[in-house]
């Protein structure tokens, strides 16, 4: 008979943020796949657990699927974690999940620890529907094309971002969904745990102003009728053109780069600009 997969969540950053039963999970299984296996055995070593541990990272993800899996059909239980949090969520996962199901195992996952679980339930802003993106793209282009694409959602939105990249980030996000509310919750679980709430401009000035350290959870504000206008909205798409155009760009310039920016082909661009004329 096939064993099971279990899926457990560490400690994002206070070592007492783990279940008695992921202890147990832990103790008990005949193998621990993780990330890193020197930072795994520090919370094993704290907890006195033994279990044999293999690497399971982005660098090995598919064939370590495979022989995991393999194990799994041989009877084995295999607990899998990541350097922190919840497994699968921008961690490896995802792979030894569909493997393990293929092979007919059994698959639990174990509640805990996520950063962005934490973040939305304390950010004050509506909870009823929320959407995940992970990390934005790194690139300010496309992170706001992913952000047009997104905009519309009727959602709370949530992102994961590092500290070099927050203050930008946040200034993009305002650009492309408008200024709408936020909360940034920096070092969940740690000693410097901070939420700071205000719109995305006040955020942005603020993370400028002091270069932040640290982990981060961006969670920003549905989009609503009477605020901040949706990416598809003529007039958002035209400030941006008229925005650049004051940064210096010509007309043409400026509405390549402001297409660019929203993911729009050029005859849509046009469309929209027209639109906006015709008001
Ligand atoms: N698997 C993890 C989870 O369940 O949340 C996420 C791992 S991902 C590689 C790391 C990112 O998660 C960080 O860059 C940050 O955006 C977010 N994160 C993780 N721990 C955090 C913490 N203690 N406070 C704030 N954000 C955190």
């Amino acid at each position: 008979m096939p064993g099971t997969l279990y899926l457990v969540a560490t400690p994002i950053g206070n070592l007492a943020d783990i279940t008695v039963r992921a202890l147990d999970v832990l103790r008990s299984a005949d193998l621990i796949a993780c990330e890193d296996t020197r930072h795994t055995r520090k919370l094993l070593d704290h907890y006195q657990i033994s279990t044999k541990l293999v690497s399971y990272h982005e660098h090995n993800e598919e064939a370590r699927a495979l022989e995991l899996a393999k194990k799994l059909e041989d009877g084995s239980n295999v607990a899998v974690v990541s350097d922190a949090g919840t497994p699968g969520i921008c961690d490896p996962g995802f792979k030894v999940v569909t493997r393990a199901i293929e092979a007919g195992a059994n698959i639990i996952a174990l509640p805990g620890a996520c950063a962005f679980v934490l973040a939305a339930v304390s950010s004050g802003l509506g909870m009823d529907a929320i959407y995940f993106g992970g990390f934005l793209p790194a690139r300010s282009g496309e992170r706001r094309r992913r952000l047009a694409e997104v905009a519309d959602i009727p959602a709370t939105l949530i992102f994961y971002e590092t500290p070099h990249r927050i203050a930008a980030s946040l200034k993009d996000c305002e650009a492309a969904l408008g200024n709408r509310k936020a909360a940034v919750a920096r070092e969940l679980t740690k000693l410097h745990e901070e939420t700071r709430r205000g719109t995305l401009a006040e955020l942005a000035a603020y993370f400028e102003e002091n270069v932040p350290k640290g982990e981060f959870v961006v969670v920003i504000e549905r989009a609503s009728e009477d605020k901040a206008l949706p990416t598809s909205e003529p007039g958002h798409f035209a400030a941006r053109v008229s925005e650049l155009e004051a940064e210096g760009l010509d007309r043409r310039a400026a509405m390549r780069k402001a297409a660019k920016e929203f993911g729009l082909q050029r005859a849509e661009a046009y469309r929209l600009l027209q639109s906006q004329k015709d008001l």
